[in-house]
């Protein structure tokens, strides 16, 4: 087992051993409720006693007290079906209620020992691996450099110009020349991907093993590019056999190569899920909360149905959990509320609780819930489960708000996220800009060397915007070859030195088609926010601006001023 199970494992021990300690508090409050329901003869007192019970079977469940749970459920069913039937006090079955009541009390202030906690069952090597995985995943952003090897000759030319080119693509590409260097160089950097040279395989039978025993120690963390010299079947199988997980044939397309490390590297580099937690149980929500939190979801917690919607609106979670039963609203309800609100109908929403009435679980799922889980659920059961739902909502929100090409913003998202940036800096103060970006004779492109090379140009420039662009700017594709960038907190002199340094870049860039090379340019246009107050006065600055970029003779930036 490695330390972080471990670590779960205590943790997860520790909250459990909190929460037995507060059993016998908890009874008394269960038994005074239960008091003051039977001298009153109150129905609406029993309802409570019957919803403090509910709580006590979900918490038992969720901390591993099956007994507790289960008793706890036979009372809240009895109560259920007085409430439901027949709620005449006089024939009330007091003899039965207080047997039911004295045996959770018997669970819940033991005479001894408490022997009846199930050990935390260990979590599963699946588990430890997606939380590796995560903890990598927590450490990277947009803005990290990603690290490579280049695994070469030391006269080797084309190393030298993929490592100028890499760079310029935000890349951190060290060249090493022996595999004890690499293996070294592994060991202390956080590299995901090595560039190797197919000379090495070719020349040397066992080099290859070496490579695939290396990869073995690295699993999943770790990719190869190798690049030849030639097309051949033979050497194309050497590489797969020594872990290979791509091939290039020299001279290669900068742009695809970037295209590729990066869905190698994004394997394993998605930004953590969002979980939302609504419970009105602090102690459940806590425990389910560290359970995601270690598998490395991001969790935020709501106990108060009434700031749902506004805790919604500021953590923006992509996935809701949801309790059944809580004071002023029920789940139910609750699921129907933020269904009514039309920018959260694609959340899932999953309940989690301890009902088990098929009929109460459907009703759930028609009021819009996704699924249904109940309590008790195994750590690395709602782990797999979240994990698998929130990756397929992320998937489908990629394909309904991206542009399929770059996976920028499509031009419908580009242009909602400025009016909602724009009402957003209105509200809080502070600056905005919007700059439009527009490839310079990108016609010229596609005829000279073919649209195939116009869309590798297209990728290159939207990778370039993403890696240099902070997380907090939007960046979409505004149509065919143009591009509009939202930069977030920035004025437009702050805008032009970024948008000129990316303009630079993007120049140096050298694009290849089947048999030439050619460097491409854009212009720029930048509107701000102050200056434009609508989002389309924003836009038609930034475009009029560009124009003037193009008019006056194309690669460079210009601000818009009235
Ligand atoms: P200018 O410097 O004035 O902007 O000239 P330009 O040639 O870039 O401008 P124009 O608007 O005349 O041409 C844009 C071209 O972009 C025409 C269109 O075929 C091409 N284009 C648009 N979308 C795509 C795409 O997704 N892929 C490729 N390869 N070409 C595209
Ligand atoms: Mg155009
Ligand atoms: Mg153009």
């Amino acid at each position: 087992m490695s330390n972080l199970s471990e670590g779960i494992k205590v943790k997860l021990a520790a909250m459990t051993d909190d929460y037995i300690k507060q059993l016998p508090a908890r009874f008394d409050e269960v038994s005074r409720e239960a008091r003051k329901a039977r001298i009153k003869e109150s129905l609406e007192l029993l309802t409570i006693l019957k919803g403090s019970l509910h709580k006590l079977a979900g918490s038992g469940a969720t901390f591993g007290l099956e007994e507790l749970s289960r008793k706890s459920k036979e009372l809240e069913d009895f109560l259920n079906c007085f409430i439901n039937e027949n709620p005449d006090f006089s024939s009330f079955n007091w003899p039965d209620f207080d047997r039911y009541l004295s045996e959770i009390e018997r669970i819940c202030k033991p005479k001894e020992n408490i022997g009846e906690l199930e050990e935390l069952e260990e979590l599963p090597e699946m588990l430890i691996s997606g939380i590796k995985n995560n903890n990598i995943d927590l450490d990277s952003n947009r803005h990290d450099r990603n690290v490579l090897i280049y695994l070469a000759n030391e006269e080797d030319l084309v190393l030298a110009e993929i490592a100028d080119q890499m760079e310029i693509f935000g890349f951190q590409i060290k060249a090493l020349y022996n595999l004890p260097d690499v293996e070294k160089f592994l060991k202390e950097d956080n590299c995901r991907l090595i560039i190797v040279n197919t000379e090495f395989i070719e020349s040397d039978p066992s080099f290859g093993q070496k490579l695939l025993q290396i990869k073995k120690i690295y699993s999943n963390f770790l990719s190869y590019i190798f690049v030849a010299n030639r097309d051949d079947f033979d050497l194309r199988l050497k590489t797969v056999k020594s872990g290979g997980d791509a091939f290039f044939v020299m001279p290669i397309d900068t742009g695809i190569l970037v295209d590729k490390i990066d869905k190698l590297t994004s394997r394993t580099n998605h930004p953590p899920y969002h979980v939302l937690l609504i419970d009105d149980d602090p102690e459940q929500i806590a425990y389910y909360a560290l359970v995601l939190q270690q598998a490395g979801m991001i969790t935020s917690v709501a106990s108060d149905p009434k700031r749902v919607i506004e805790v919604l609106v500021e953590s923006k979670p992509e996935i809701i959990i949801l309790d059944m039963y809580m004071p002023v609203c029920d789940g139910i309800e609750l699921a129907s509320i933020i269904r009514q609100h039309e920018s959260f109908l694609t959340i899932p929403i999953i309940f989690l609780s301890a009902e088990q009435s098929e009929e109460k679980q459907l009703e759930a799922m028609r009021s819009g819930a996704d699924d249904f889980l109940t309590k008790p659920i195994r750590p690395d059961n709602l782990i797999i489960r979240i994990n698998a739902k929130a990756a397929r909502n992320r998937n489908l929100r990629f394909l309904m708000e991206r542009d399929s090409l770059t996976g920028l913003l499509n031009h419908a998202n580009l242009k909602e996220r400025i009016s909602v940036e724009m009402m957003r800096v209105k509200r809080s103060g502070g600056n905005l800009c919007y700059a439009m970006i527009d490839v310079d004779h990108f016609k010229n492109v596609n005829d000279t060397y073919g649209h195939l090379a116009g869309d590798h140009v297209l990728k290159s420039l939207s990778r370039m915007l993403q890696d240099r662009l902070r997380r907090t700017d939007v960046i979409g594709r505004y149509g065919g070859e143009e591009f509009g960038v939202i930069l977030i907190n920035t004025d437009s002199e702050n805008a032009f030195r970024v948008m000129e340094e990316v303009r630079k870049n993007f120049a140096l860039v050298k694009h290849k088609s089947d048999e030439d090379e050619f460097y491409i340019t854009f212009s720029c246009g930048i509107a701000s926010f102050v200056e434009c107050e609508t989002s389309s006065e924003l836009n038609d600055a930034a475009d009029k601006a560009m124009y003037e970029a193009k008019t006056s003779g194309r690669n460079r930036t210009i601000i818009h001023k009235k």
